[in-house]
């Protein structure tokens, strides 16, 4: 479904261009969930963004390579032909709700918003969904908690509402870059639960991001290890944790308790 091929990124500096990934290549099926994994600084939310095509909007570039979703490559796509793959083919979360979430609107004006631009609904259809939604990732009063700001929610419960607004639109692939590093570990858990569970039910696609091993081990069906911008190795999870080939993997793994 998505078929990352000799990407090539990084960032326009006064120095010249910085290329932080390079020359990178993995896939992800239909129903899969792939974790790419790397210490900080490895261009993780490097790739994301370039997938995404939201890396432009931070003075980067994408160099070279070709992002291949469902076989229309996204690279060289204008953005306003991103804007309708965003949401309905792939979505994102971020590490952080607050970069996704704006403070100064209900939460559940932004989710049915999101609907409104990438489906095309009406408003009482779309503010229906962003209920539904609120309800599907467990926020308990969900027509209560959709009237209320960002601000309102805790941090648990704001990753959960960016997870609501990446699902509403039922993409196929969804993106999580870090999803549960801010998060403190009881609420981690559950986040991950959630996922597992969503993926259940909706059976979209996952790529997740994390430098968490321990992450990796318990989410992904297949790995791929990034270091310095370049894929050191890829596998199933099972043979990364029996057998990594690489010495960089060996050392990511002796990090896991
Ligand atoms: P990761 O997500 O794996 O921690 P990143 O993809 O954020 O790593 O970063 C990869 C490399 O790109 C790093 O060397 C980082 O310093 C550099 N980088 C990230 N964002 C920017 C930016 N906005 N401008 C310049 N360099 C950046
Ligand atoms: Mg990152």
């Amino acid at each position: 479904m998505l078929e990352v091929q000799n990407l090539t990124a990084g960032f326009l500096t006064a120095q010249g261009p910085l290329v932080a990934v390079d020359d990178v290549s993995f896939h992800v099926d239909v129903g899969e969930t792939v974790c790419l994994v790397g210490e900080s600084g490895s261009g993780k939310s490097v790739t994301s963004l370039a997938i995404m095509r939201l890396l432009e909007y931070d003075n980067g570039a994408i160099f070279g390579g070709r992002i291949l979703l469902d076989g229309t490559d996204l690279v060289g796509l204008s953005q306003a032909a991103m804007r309708r793959i965003r949401g309905r083919h792939v979505a994102m979360v971020f590490q952080e709700p607050m970069t996704a979430l704006n403070p100064v609107f209900p939460v559940g004006d932004q989710i049915a918003e999101a609907v409104m631009l990438h489906e095309g609904k009406g408003r009482a259809e779309a503010w229906a969904r962003a209920v539904e939604m609120l309800r599907l990732v467990g926020i308990p009063e969900p027509e209560v908690r959709a009237r209320q700001y960002p601000h309102q929610f805790s941090g648990g419960m704001r990753q959960r509402a960016m997870i609501a607004m990446a699902l509403a639109c039922r993409p196929r692939l969804l993106i999580a870059d870090e999803p549960t590093t801010a998060l403190d570990v009881t609420i981690q858990a559950q986040i991950l639960e959630l996922l597992r569970r969503l993926k259940a039910e909706m059976g979209m696609a996952i790529l997740l991001i994390t430098h968490d091993m321990g992450v990796a081990a318990e989410m992904a069906d297949r790995i791929v290890v990034l270091y310095a911008g370049r894929v050191v190795e890829e596998g199933p999870v099972e043979r990364i944790f029996e057998r990594p080939a690489h010495p960089y993997t060996a050392g990511l793994l002796a990090s896991v308790p």
